[in-house]
């Protein structure tokens, strides 16, 4: 019956061969991670803190967000969950978060660590509730920071989670210049998560709120595949995991590609997770390898896309 079906464990992400890719969930609601409970999510790879207080006034205080976090947390015993720091700003404000005048481009200006550096006593409350939810749960917590933009941001980042309490650390890969830099940061950084909306953003120079240039803000454009393949390199080459948590994931084929570009994890919006898991569990890593290779020649998004698209067989 209905209910004995929805109590059976989903399978795991695999590849045909049996290689592991954990399936995590983009989750920004309580509802969010609800629904990535039910659809057999492997832990949480994008928590959205500034969506959980999008419609705050006053900030939150350490105790009001430490219940938030533990609301999550409980949800996800014994699996990782990734948790992002507020990315506050551009197409996401606070109103809790002073971030300054208006700025005629907002994505290139006071944004996500950017402005949390500007203003630092939120950073450290968000860490220090963090920290404490962790505590209460013993949950496999990992905490990242938005709009790294290089070495300096990101030591900066592991010094004050690292006093808050917090372990665990690693980036949000959106801006080119930090994956350019990937090298570095990973060797003092646990993890790096690919954010393929912003990257594509900013790589293409094509607003992702305008969506005028579809053909440019598509994260099939070998551009910021050669991206992910670069920050997929570095992470192999540091023995750290790199994940997937932009939109990009939750593509099903374009999910395969990123595997075959080095992707150690996926995350993905919930309702992704069935389609991804299907077409994941069609191709072994040498095909998934393949594929990628293919769509790195491609000269445009489409024409990767195509390339990746044929049958291999
Ligand atoms: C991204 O930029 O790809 C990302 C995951 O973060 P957001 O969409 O919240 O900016
Ligand atoms: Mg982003």
């Amino acid at each position: 019956d209905r209910a004995s079906a929805a109590s059976v464990p989903l399978r795991a992400g695999a590849l045909a061969d049996g290689t592991a890719v954990p399936l995590l969930a983009n989750v920004g609601t309580h509802a969010d991670a609800e629904a990535a409970v039910t659809l057999g999510a492997e832990g949480v790879g994008l928590l959205r803190t500034e969506l959980l207080f999008f419609d705050w006034v006053v900030a939150p205080t350490v105790e009001e967000q430490r219940a938030q976090y533990t609301e999550v947390f409980r949800r996800f015993p014994d699996q990782p969950v990734v948790v992002r720091v507020f990315d506050v700003g551009a197409d996401k404000p606070l109103r809790f978060v002073p971030t300054g005048p208006p700025e005629p481009n907002p994505a290139l200006g006071n944004r996500g660590l950017r402005a949390l550096r500007r203003n630092e006593w939120l950073l450290r409350d968000q860490l220090e509730a963090l920290a404490l939810a962790q505590a209460e749960t013993g949950a496999d917590l990992r905490v990242m920071a938005p709009m790294v933009n290089d070495a300096d941001d990101a030591a900066y980042f592991v010094d004050l989670a690292h006093e808050m309490g917090v372990q665990g650390v690693g980036m949000t890969v959106e801006v080119p210049s930090l994956a350019l830099l990937a090298d570095q940061v990973l060797e003092f950084s646990d993890f790096a998560s690919i954010g393929t909306n912003d990257l594509t953003q900013y790589t293409m120079a094509a607003d992702r709120m305008l969506g005028t240039f579809p053909q440019y803000q598509d994260p099939w454009h070998p551009a910021v595949l050669r991206l992910v393949k670069m920050i997929c390199d570095a992470g192999a080459a540091a023995g750290k995991p790199v994940g997937i948590c932009g939109e990009a994931a939750a593509d099903a084929r374009l999910a395969v590609v990123l595997v075959g570009l080095g992707a150690t994890t996926l995350s993905m919006t919930p309702v992704a997770l069935a389609d991804v898991r299907a077409e994941l569990a069609l191709h072994t890593l040498a095909e998934a390898r393949m594929l990628a290779a293919r769509a790195l020649q491609g000269r445009t998004a489409a024409d990767s896309r195509a390339r990746a698209s044929v049958a291999l067989h």
